[in-house]
């Protein structure tokens, strides 16, 4: 495909489109207009765009390219939640999941297919690590939220009001890619989203959180999920590199970047009989006993390759009891937000092994069959929402 070696400007932020149009003895300011046709107006041909002239459309056609991903799988539930499965350039399928709620609608977005961090409560984990999704593959998936929920032209108020980059990877691990698309989601010219309602969600990638000082503003989300050490690395392998202080010292370094008073998301998700405990909350309250931060506990959602149960009621309550009377502010997933954690968490990984079941169907067999197979499991999985 010639278009593949032509630049998709789905992924490029303003200042780099400026950039490319100054290379080009343009005026910069077309990147503005660009952007606006892209992602405000949800067009994809340059031909479209009459605002610009004849020439750069013609030049834009030369060298780059609109394309999406395809997004073959869709499946809408009863309480006005949707998924869409997305097929990226590796082969890979991936998914996002878009939850509406009282006043806002969130977005939860994949960076990665698969993921090399081998958390053990986690499925897409367990699949491993495919590839990273480009930038363009990333901000397609709010294009694509946008355009499909809005309805007809796409011109009336955008659903998605929030991202998360909690679907499937590791978003840190795909640092470059998710610097540019969260940028593209932020700016005024695109979705302009606030930075508070983009959060990048991470296992603890130390150096990359570093790294996000001064390259970003975005809000941060942290899976703790344990309060030491020694259990933590038991349940994420990274945390034999980067330990909890570590962790901490870097997240506290990244807000104190910002502009701000902002508060990081510490996550914990509660495992039954791994670190449910309520010692595990007093010592939880302890390890966080200076440094500011919002707590979000999540019940964990078991699923086929995991032996790990979800914790009782009482079990969940007792937890965020002891974190409320140590003062901090603690919200628990409902059993829909639940449910996202299923979807973001568990689901991708569902549809993922389908996928690479599939692949293997499609060597022998026509792939139609696969391709219901694919259908049926998600749609099993979205009927828990
Ligand atoms: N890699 C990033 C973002 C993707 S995972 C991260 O780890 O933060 C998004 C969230 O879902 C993380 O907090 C993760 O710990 C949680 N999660 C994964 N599998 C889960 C499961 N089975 N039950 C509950 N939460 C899960
Ligand atoms: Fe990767 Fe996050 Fe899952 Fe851990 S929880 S395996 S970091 S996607």
């Amino acid at each position: 495909m010639t278009s593949s070696r032509k630049t998709n400007l789905l992924g490029i932020s303003r200042p780099a489109l400026r950039d490319l149009f100054v290379e080009w003895g343009e005026k910069p300011f077309h990147a503005e207009q660009v952007m606006k046709w892209i992602h405000q107006r949800g067009v994809l041909e340059f031909a479209a765009m009459t605002d610009i002239s004849k020439a750069l459309r013609t030049r834009l056609e030369e060298r780059c390219t609109l394309s999406l991903p395809d997004f073959s799988q869709h499946h809408a539930s009863d309480d006005g939640s949707h998924k869409w499965v997305l097929e990226v350039a590796s082969g890979s399928k991936v998914e996002m999941v878009f939850i509406p709620e009282a006043g806002r609608g969130t977005l939860c977005v994949s960076s990665q297919a698969g993921c090399s961090l081998d958390c053990s409560f986690c499925a897409t984990g367990k699949q491993g690590f495919d590839s990273n999704l480009s930038a363009a593959e990333i901000v397609a998936q709010l294009w694509w939220a946008n355009r499909q929920l809005a309805g007809g032209d796409g011109r009336s108020e955008r659903a998605v009001s929030n991202v998360v980059m909690m679907g499937m990877g590791e978003p840190l691990l795909n640092f470059d890619n998710v610097m540019e698309a969260v940028q593209i989601m932020m700016d005024d010219c695109a979705y302009g989203l606030s930075k508070r309602k983009v959060t990048i969600s991470t296992s603890g990638v130390v150096p990359a959180i570093r790294n996000m000082r001064g390259r970003t503003d975005a809000s941060l989300a942290v899976s703790l999920h344990a309060p030491n050490d020694a259990l933590r690395s038991q349940i994420m392998p990274i945390n034999r590199k980067y330990p909890i202080a570590e962790l901490l010292d870097a997240v506290r370094s990244y807000m104190s970047s910002l502009s701000d008073k902002r508060l990081p998301v510490i996550e914990y998700t509660l495992i039954a009989g791994i670190n449910d405990h309520r010692q595990h909350a007093r010592d939880l309250a302890e390890l966080l006993a200076n440094f500011p931060c919002k707590i979000n506990l999540i019940p964990f959602n078991p699923f086929a390759l995991s032996d790990y149960k979800r914790p009782s009621g009482s079990a969940v309550s007792n937890f965020r009891q002891i974190l409320l009377q140590a003062g901090y502010t603690v919200t628990v997933r409902t059993t829909r937000a639940d449910d996202i954690g299923a979807a973001c968490g568990q689901l991708v990984g569902e549809v993922a092994d389908q996928t690479r079941r599939s692949a293997r169907h499609q060597k022998r067999a026509a792939g139609a069959a696969s391709g219901v197979l694919a259908t049926d499991k998600l749609r099993a999985s979205a009927d828990r929402l």
